[in-house]
């Protein structure tokens, strides 16, 4: 593990101390209610945590943003995955506005996020387009001084909650531009909320836009930009889903591994019988060479360097990884391990979407196919 700042120590010792006292014992019930809990959102706030990655005037880290914002995501979801999630959209929603944002628009969205405590939303994938990024119909017509927006988002983390978003939509047959769009403009309106399989606690929303006059100043980059702007966001993003896998892995495995040394079959505890150290001794490795792509695609991102393909072998190496140790977990606590006495089930529900989102596997493997190519 890379040697920590001072400022990296502090706020994990704070942040481990807030995730045991408020985050663990609320994640069962936020994960059966399936309710968006704005006390953990406005706790993130005050701790700085959904603004990691703004300018530092705005309350963000001067150095090394990505990998603290990954370290802090890791610490929150070995309790709470829903939780931890939150840390990823605020980051994703918010780079393209940090990225390709010109300085009128920093100065006035970025103290919307930092002061105002709005969350942004990604609106991207669509009912025909999620890992063909390029199949999207939404579109944002040119109107003398604005855009008009019209389109269906679907499964928008934070869509129904965030007070922004961030837009991609057409602007020609094959030109994507993104925008950056207050969610209260006349025409916006939510759909379905997803009920999902794990995640309980993150809205997934459904966001309708219909006739959204957009101002012309709200084009982030140029237009045209938005392919690019989206696969840049990636690159940071991906490191950050790494760690969330990375996070609830760990969450399972030390809840495993305390369970293991008190339950006694055929009359010694489970952690003596070889069979049950093979598995354990596994997820502790997977875990250990998680960190080590997750950190190492941290860094990457952090220091300016092209980190697309660590970034995807991080995210894919470590989602299959947090699925195959949830899923041995389960079998180590065998029906104590399929019940919700137990948190090990919900992190077992929660692993499977680490493998979809962000880009799902089987595209982080394209991707990593295609760098390997490259001249
Ligand atoms: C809970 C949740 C939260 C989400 N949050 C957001 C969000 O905040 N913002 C947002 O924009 N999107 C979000 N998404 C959408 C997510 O990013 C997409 O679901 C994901 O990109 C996959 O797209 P899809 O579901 O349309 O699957 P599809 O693109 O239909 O793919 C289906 C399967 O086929 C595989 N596949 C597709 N093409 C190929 C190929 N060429 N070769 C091999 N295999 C292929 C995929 O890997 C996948 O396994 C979220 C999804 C969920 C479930």
């Amino acid at each position: 593990m890379a040697e920590l700042t001072e400022e990296q120590k502090i706020l994990l010792n704070n942040l481990k101390r807030v995730v045991k006292e408020q985050i663990e014992p609320a994640a069962s019930e936020t994960d059966k209610t399936g309710a968006f809990d704005w006390k953990v959102a406005s706790l993130f706030w005050d701790l700085g945590l959904l603004q990691i990655m703004l300018p530092e005037e705005y309350g963000g880290w001067p150095q090394n943003p990505a990998h603290t914002l990954c370290l802090s995501i890791e610490e929150i979801a070995k309790a709470c995955a829903s939780s931890a999630l939150l840390l990823i959209i605020q980051g994703v929603g918010s780079f393209p506005l940090i990225h390709a944002g010109n300085d009128e628009q920093k100065k006035k969205y970025f103290p919307m996020i930092s002061h105002q405590r709005n969350l942004v939303a990604y609106l991207v994938t669509e009912p025909g387009a999620g890992s063909d990024v390029h199949a999207i119909t939404s579109s944002a017509r040119q109107s003398d001084e604005s855009y008009i927006l019209n389109g269906r988002k679907v499964f928008a983390t934070n869509g129904a909650v965030a007070g922004l978003y961030s837009v991609l939509a057409k602007t020609g047959e094959r030109e994507l531009s993104f925008f950056i769009v207050e969610r209260d403009l006349e025409g916006i309106s939510i759909g379905r909320i997803e009920d999902k399989c794990g995640f309980r606690g993150s809205n997934t929303a459904e966001v309708i836009l219909e006739d959204v006059v957009v101002p012309l100043a709200n084009l982030l980059g140029k237009a045209g930009e938005g392919f690019k702007i989206a696969m840049s966001d990636f690159d940071m993003s991906r490191p950050t889903v790494a760690a969330l896998a990375l996070g609830l892995a760990e969450g399972a495995l030390d809840y495993t591994i305390k369970y293991a040394r008190e339950r006694c079959t055929f009359g010694k505890p489970l952690i003596e019988h070889q069979a049950i150290q093979f598995i354990l001794a596994e997820a502790c490795t997977l875990i250990e060479a998680s960190r080590g792509l997750m950190e190492k695609a941290a860094f990457a991102f952090d220091s300016g360097k092209r980190n697309t393909k660590i970034a995807s072998m991080a995210k894919y190496f470590c989602s299959d990884a947090a699925m195959k140790i949830t899923t041995d977990m389960v079998q180590v606590l065998g029906g104590y391990g399929y019940v919700k006495d137990h948190p090990i089930e919900r992190m077992f529900r929660d692993a499977k979407l680490t493998q979809i989102f962000e880009g799902a596997n089987q595209i982080q493997k394209m991707i990593i196919g295609r760098e390997i190519s490259r001249k």
